[in-house]
């Protein structure tokens, strides 16, 4: 482990460093407050930290404040020095954040067992840092194709839709449906089927990369958003995106299999809710499959039953 001392005491330095050395710690040494602020600052600076209290341009309290302020992810564990005795030290130091402390002069035994605490300590507060992390990632992503799930995308749709206003952008929303997918899991199964589901995620992820997002919305149905310059052809982009998708058979576990995604295209302009943006879409969807699908069809004024408004430019 990484170990920042941080002693003007030459003796009581080197004594410190020597043990944690012995004990096949790495570590770091500054003589004054500073120089150990700086170095606590760092990203991937040391994960544990021995301050002394009394040091020159900053006193140990002082860099504890300052590093408990800091919004970091894995805060250093900091362990205080004092002069044994002042009980009044401790507290202070223990209210400013540190987590552990130790009297001088100390006994190398008792800086051994109390670094070990905090190398547990340290173990600990990292595993939770990354169940967490997983917990967040599980919350918003789909499980078979790793996409934005339901509830994600329909946030992300919503943030675009205030931001692409204020910004005068167009905001699009696709409902991708695969035609006619449980033939694939009827002739394939349903395995043969997950892959599938898998490969057109990837294709569609692609498609929107940088220019908005792709999530799944359940079962075969996914849902694009599309965000653009004023005049861009959207409906060129989403008729691209259905072309791609027929011309790329899909790698599965019983080799290659062709599909088609009819989309529904609805347009965010002057519409204040994700459902009166998705509603249209959806009837829109429906109108591609009716059409004959593998196509995008945008929604017509009349599918905007909850439309304020439809000002989006339409490609013919
Ligand atoms: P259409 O062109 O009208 O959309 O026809 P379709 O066959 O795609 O639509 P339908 O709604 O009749 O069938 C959808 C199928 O998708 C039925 C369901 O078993 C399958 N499905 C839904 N979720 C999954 C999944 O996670 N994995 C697999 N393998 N199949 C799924
Ligand atoms: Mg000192
Ligand atoms: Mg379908
Ligand atoms: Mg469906």
């Amino acid at each position: 482990m990484r170990i920042l001392i941080a002693e003007d005491d030459l003796t009581s330095r080197k004594i410190l460093s020597g043990v944690l050395r012995k004990i096949g710690h790495e570590v770091l040494e500054t003589v004054d407050g500073f120089a150990a602020w700086t170095e606590l600052q760092k990203t991937g600076g040391p994960k544990l930290a021995i301050l002394d209290w009394m040091m020159p341009e900053m006193e140990g309290l002082d860099v504890v404040r300052k590093v408990r302020a800091l919004d970091i992810e894995k805060p250093p564990y900091i362990i205080m020095l004092t002069t044994r005795g002042e009980k009044s030290d401790i507290i202070a130091g223990l209210d400013a954040g540190a987590n552990d402390y130790l009297s001088k002069p100390f006994d190398t035994g008792e800086l051994q067992a109390r670094v070990e605490v905090g190398r547990r300590m340290i173990e600990l507060q990292d595993a939770l840092v990354e169940s967490r992390k997983a917990l967040a990632y599980e919350a918003s992503h789909d499980p078979l194709t790793k996409l934005a799930n339901r509830r994600a995308v329909l946030e992300y749709l919503e943030l675009q839709m205030v931001s692409a206003r204020e910004n005068g952008d167009i905001l699009t929303a696709g409902m991708c449906d695969i035609d006619h997918f449980k033939k694939v899991n009827d002739t394939w199964g349903h395995q043969v089927g997950d892959d599938v589901l898998c490969e057109l995620a990837h294709l569609l992820r692609e498609s929107v990369e940088g220019r908005g997002a792709a999530g799944r919305m359940g079962g075969e149905e996914f849902l694009l958003v599309l965000r653009m310059k004023p005049g861009g052809d959207f409906m060129g982009e989403y008729a691209a995106i259905c072309a791609r998708i027929a011309a790329t058979p899909l790698k599965t576990r019983a080799g290659d299999i062709p599909v088609t995604v009819s989309i529904g295209v609805s347009c965010a302009s002057g519409k204040s809710s994700v459902d009166a943006i998705l509603g249209p879409a959806d009837a829109a969807l429906y109108s591609a499959k009716a059409g004959g699908r593998n196509r995008a069809v945008f929604a017509s004024l009349e599918n905007e039953e909850n439309a304020e408004t439809s000002d989006c430019p339409r490609s013919e």
